[in-house]
């Protein structure tokens, strides 16, 4: 018997403990390397929705015409900070192309090919991680305060429609059968069956790395900064501070901030951040049944152990500057409209870095450089929804396997 190949897989979030623990079930030796402890980073204070039914890509047709109209108000779902732009520009000029009507069809279709397996990769994992009583298959209810804003969804419900979502259409009156605390404002809803969430993000992640932990997964605390190359072919990781790591095979797995490392193995990738607020109350005596999103206002509201998490909107400012709870504040006033029973008392705020790229696909990709290095990261709104889908592919891709889905549409060098 040889001995298995040891994989890195550095970044020890949501992604990457889905790809340590598909890799394990291939009979790879696997280490997860991160700087901090897991499921600390972006995967520890997210909205917490099992999105299966959120193939419409972030770019649409005529979001650009939005964007003047939000970034004036100063509430809005999107916020600049102006000294990031020039920064931000690469990523603004490939986001706006991905917004083209043939575009976005191709988009929706190469990510519901992603998110349709969401569940069926979820389910064994989180049986095996015992973490049944924390995820809910329970569907969401988008709502809208009139018809108008109804029908100004119509294109994005079709497409996703087209894409094999089942998205049923209520009224006022079920939307406060389902709901009876929403406020009466809502004219019309759309119930996404497909749709899920768990009780806290968090305790996802680490009871997933515990089921890594306990078939024989290592963790290391180590920032890694960059490779050591052999003949050629990277072969230990730099860790700042400490040894190097090395490894038969490594993957990228750092969220936001892969950019830098996936540029060490000589990949340029217009990954950037979206950042997103949210604030978690205490129930106080409040009903929230499902997740509920309320269109108009871009925000949404997740029943949680802890309490009720309302957020969501986007700030475009880079990884370095201070969070804005402004931020978070205006979009809990927000959900105050939408659910008056809503108090701020024992409230806790987080923000939290979307890892972006601009067409709102992953990477989950070999490196057209080196056969032994790998990628998976830039899931921006859905790295919870698509983490152990992804975290299949990735380990099929490492072990040579024949593909079970063309992964072209999320190759690492396609802009
Ligand atoms: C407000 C908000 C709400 C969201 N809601 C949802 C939702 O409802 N559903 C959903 O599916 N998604 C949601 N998302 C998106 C989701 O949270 C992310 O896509 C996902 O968490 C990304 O996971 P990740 O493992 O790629 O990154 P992360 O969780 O950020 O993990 C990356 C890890 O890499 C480590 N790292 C970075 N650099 C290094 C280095 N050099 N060396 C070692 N370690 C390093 C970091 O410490 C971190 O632990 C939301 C995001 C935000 C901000």
């Amino acid at each position: 018997m040889s001995e298995p190949q040891h994989v890195l897989v550095i970044g020890a979030g949501i992604v990457g403990v889905n790809v340590g623990l598909a890799l394990q079930k291939q009979g790879f030796a696997v280490t997860l390397a991160d700087r901090g402890e897991p499921g600390q980073g972006t995967s520890f204070g997210n909205a917490g929705a099992i999105a299966a039914t959120e193939c419409a890509p972030i770019s649409m047709p005529g979001t650009l015409r939005h964007v003047p109209g939000w970034l004036r108000d100063p509430n809005g779902p999107l916020s600049l900070r102006l000294s990031y732009l020039p920064y931000l520009l690469p990523w603004l000029v490939r986001f706006v192309a991905a917004g083209r009507r043939g575009r976005v069809e191709k988009i929706a279709t190469e990510l519901a090919a992603l998110l349709h397996c969401a569940w069926d990769d979820y389910d064994p994992l989180i049986r095996d991680a015992k973490l049944q009583d924390a995820v809910f298959r329970d569907g969401a209810l988008a709502v809208y305060r009139s018809n108008q804003g109804r029908r100004a969804a119509d294109y994005s419900i079709d497409l996703r429609r087209r894409n094999g979502v089942t998205l049923t259409d209520v009224s006022r009156d079920q939307i406060h059968e389902i709901e009876p605390d929403l406020a009466p404002i809502f004219a019309c809803g759309v119930l996404e069956e497909d749709w899920g969430r768990v009780l806290d993000p968090f305790k996802i992640v680490t009871g997933l790395y515990q089921l890594f932990l306990d078939r024989g997964g290592k963790f290391q605390t180590a920032e890694i900064t960059d490779f050591v190359y052999r003949d050629g072919r990277p072969h230990a990781a730099i860790n700042r501070g400490g040894d190097n790591i090395s490894f038969d095979k490594v993957v990228i797995c750092c969220g936001a901030w892969s950019k830098h490392l996936a540029a060490r193995l000589g990949n340029k990738v217009p990954l950037d951040t979206e950042r997103g607020y949210n604030t978690t109350v205490p129930y106080h005596g409040v009903t929230l049944n499902h997740m509920v999103i309320s269109a108009d206002d871009s925000i949404v509201l997740t029943p949680m152990e802890m309490g009720i998490r309302v957020g969501g909107a986007v700030e475009l400012a880079g990884l370095k500057a201070a969070p804005n709870y402004d931020r978070a504040k205006a979009l809990f006033a927000k959900g105050q409209q939408v659910l008056p029973g809503l108090r701020d008392e024992g409230g806790t705020q987080w923000m939290g870095f979307r890892p972006s790229m601009p067409d709102s696909k992953p990477v989950i990709s070999s490196s057209p450089r080196h056969d032994n290095a790998f990628f998976a990261f830039g899931h921006g709104h859905l790295g919870l929804t698509m983490a152990a889908t992804t975290g299949r592919l990735l380990a099929d891709l490492v072990a040579g396997n024949p593909a079970t889905l063309d992964l072209t549409p999320y190759r690492i060098n396609r802009f």
